[in-house]
């Protein structure tokens, strides 16, 4: 006889937990910076990628009720300032296409594809996270059940307004969902204080934040995954 299953729900972290963001990010403001300096040379002639990064800090100080829509705040931001080198701010719509095209060319870790397959064919499984990306462009589209955003429900973690949407589309009480996330706070200590068990993927090796709880579990990557689930199901 097969034990029951001891979650209901299984969220993920994208950023640093599926893949490396930041060479990413990287390569998707090098793509849109070309761009730029093709469709709008004034303002690269003017703006070093440095620069435009203050520019949309300064923007998120300005406008903190967008502050954690990513792709609005960068919208914004080459809007200001295609506009103030006379340029249609409606290129700002391009641009954006331009760089979420490649912020959605995601490199996972080998061992995610793998640990994606096994977990969906078990449990409910919902991305949660606090950037742009958008699963359903990246390599790992059809491996989620379903997605949210920041941008989609008003807040980024550790705000409960992700996990909280999570368990809402899935009607699971928050004791029977299991999140995985790299970030000790916005990930582990978020969803630990709504009443879910939290593992830490420790890609890095770093040190646990002192201040902090230790995890329910770590983990440097997705391989021991299964056998700590078989043993969660037995512990019941
Ligand atoms: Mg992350």
């Amino acid at each position: 006889m097969t034990a029951e299953r001891a979650f209901g729900l299984v969220t993920i972290d994208l950023d640093d937990t599926l893949w490396p963001c930041a060479p990413t990010l990287r390569r998707a403001e090098a793509a849109l910076y070309a761009w730029l300096e093709r469709t709008a040379p004034r303002l690269t002639a003017a703006w070093t990628p440095e620069a435009m990064r203050r520019h949309r800090r300064e923007l998120m100080g300005r406008w903190p009720e967008i502050a954690h829509d990513l792709t609005a705040v960068r919208r914004r931001s080459l809007g200001e300032l295609l506009a103030a080198y006379g340029y249609d701010t409606a290129l700002a719509d391009a641009a954006m296409a331009c760089f979420l095209a490649h912020r959605n060319r995601v490199a996972p870790y080998a061992d995610v594809v793998p640990a994606l397959r096994a977990l969906g064919a078990e449990y409910p499984l919902v991305s949660v996270t606090n950037g742009n990306a958008d699963v359903a462009r990246t390599p790992l589209r059809g491996l989620f059940d379903f997605s949210l955003t920041a941008a989609d429900v008003g807040a980024q973690k550790p705000d409960p307004a992700l996990f909280q949407g999570a368990l809402r589309w899935s009607g699971v009480a928050p004791e029977r969902a299991l999140h995985l996330g790299d970030d000790p706070y916005r990930d582990v200590a978020a969803a630990r204080r709504l009443g879910m068990t939290a593992i830490w993927v420790n890609r890095g090796n770093a040190p646990w934040p002192a201040e902090l709880e230790p995890p329910t579990g770590e983990m440097r990557d997705f391989r021991p995954l299964q056998s700590w689930l078989e043993d969660r199901r037995h512990a019941l």
